[in-house]
């Protein structure tokens, strides 16, 4: 009798998703039987629980489904040593009882009180342009250098009196080692240039907008560029497979926004434009859904692992709700972190419901910990040159482009990935014209070229 009820259990978590509380209650359950496959299904209910507390910053359920995973896994002979640690540093005794929310130390939710407001930062051919949406006055903006003689590194900085809406943003150019900009505190917005060798940098101010001028030493770097591509035989170059995935497909519509637009459509299209121009320029392409089909999340980068890709891509459009869709656009590009800011977490949550209770794939894989800071500094490049690909490619045929920055968050399309992988958000399908443009045929080619040129980027500065 126990198999119709299991059954049972399992539809009725697919049909009417069951709370936290039930599905707690029914990992319990299966913890405390004497049988081992219900073991396994506890295992697996304590780690989607557990990537919902995190998801929901829920401190109570994480301890609670934490301690579940370490006492299956040890049952069922797995390795849960890092769950163990997570669990010993959540306990300790500052804690009282009452669970406290958790709080991530490094970063604290900033209160901001400044009235100006960042609308837009991004590079304007070779000027930095910050965008607020009030006229800035000359006492709100203080720069001044930092000079690190042991990391020899200079930095130069920008204090404004201003907040971001968004959180902090890497820019990235040519001759320089980081461009970053970050809520300093609640009522100053810090842009910091970092480079190892001195560099001239120089601002203005005009109306809204500050625009920095930032003069690496573009001669050396271009130079050492050109040399290095001449030692490297352009075959070789090319020499890289890339994964393309699709995101959706099939039962799974993906967001439909403005005009009923799908999104599985939309990417699939742009997809397979971006598949012949890769090909185009050499490098072996492969596709995890080449039409109308439902892939698992798990199989996508399971199917880049197979063929060895040397990076993978996939290609999503963002939706809002109805109320706010005349106002959210813009392009994103995000890479796998076990970030828990709520803009990642929102993102994160729309993309990954599409097959959570993937049952087999959480069983076997311990996501969260598979991601390797190697990868994921190696994601967080290719994400800012795609980023950059797409915004120099759109921006020269269109206005208001928005640049909605790179970010971090805990995709699951993304995990398990043993190669760099970088989730595109191309734009907001709910948005009247972004989704008008998402649908059309020039924007998309554009749109592909960009990230084309990204991929070529970041090989180059990679090889
Ligand atoms: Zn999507």
């Amino acid at each position: 009798m126990l198999r119709p009820f299991l059954l049972f259990l399992l539809l009725a978590a697919s049909l009417s998703a069951l709370g936290d509380n039930d599905i707690l209650n029914r990992a319990n359950g299966f913890l405390n039987s004497s049988n081992k496959s219900n073991h396994f299904r506890a295992y697996n209910d304590y780690k989607n629980l557990y990537l919902r507390s995190i998801m929901l910053d829920d401190a109570h359920l994480r301890v609670k489904s934490l301690k579940g995973i370490v006492k299956s896994g040890n049952k069922l002979h797995i390795d849960v040593s890092e769950y163990s640690n997570e669990l010993l540093s959540l306990n300790t005794p500052k804690l009282t009882p009452v669970y406290k929310p958790y709080i991530p130390k490094r970063k604290k939710e900033i209160k901001v009180t400044s009235s100006h407001k960042l609308k837009d930062a991004g590079f304007k051919d070779s000027e930095l342009v910050l965008e607020f949406d009030k006229e800035l006055s000359t006492k709100q903006v203080n720069y001044f250098t930092l000079y690190d003689p042991k990391k020899k590194q200079f930095r130069y900085v920008f204090d404004i009196h201003a907040s971001m809406l968004s959180e902090s943003k890497t820019l990235r150019k040519d001759g320089v080692k980081r461009i970053k900009i970050a809520q300093y505190n609640p009522n100053t917005l810090r842009l910091v240039i970092e480079n190892t060798q001195k560099i001239k940098v120089g601002y203005s101010q005009k109306s809204k907008k500050l625009i920095v001028r930032i003069d690496a030493e573009k001669k050396n770097t271009k130079a050492v560029v050109l040399e290095k591509k001449k030692s490297i035989p352009s075959r070789l170059d090319r020499d890289k497979t890339i994964v393309i995935d699709a995101g959706h497909g099939g039962k799974d519509p993906g967001a439909v926004g403005y005009r009923k637009y799908r999104e599985k459509i939309v990417v699939m299209q742009i997809a397979k434009r971006l598949k012949s121009i890769l090909k185009a320029r050499g490098y072996k392409v492969h596709m995890t859904r080449d039409r109308d089909k439902f892939v698992k999340l798990s199989q996508r980068t399971k199917y880049a692992n197979q063929k060895d890709a040397d990076i993978f891509i996939s290609i999503h459009a963002n939706a809002v709700a109805k109320k706010n869709a005349g106002e959210v656009h813009g392009i994103e590009c995000y890479f796998l972190s076990k970030s828990r800011t709520s803009r990642a977490k929102k993102v994160a949550a729309k993309e990954n419901s599409a097959d959570l209770s993937d049952m087999n794939f959480y069983g076997k894989q311990s996501f969260l910990n598979t991601i390797s800071s190697h990868n994921m500094i190696a994601s967080n490049k290719l994400a800012i040159d795609l980023q950059r690909g797409m915004l120099g490619s759109l921006k020269k045929s269109y206005k208001n482009v928005h640049d909605g920055g790179v970010r971090e968050g805990p995709f699951w399309v993304l995990v398990g990935a043993q190669m760099p992988a970088v989730l595109v958000e191309v734009g907001f399908i709910t948005h009247p014209k972004e989704a008008k443009r998402l649908v059309s045929g020039a924007y998309q080619k554009e749109l592909a070229n960009g990230l084309a040129n990204g991929v070529e980027r970041y090989f180059a500065n990679c090889s």
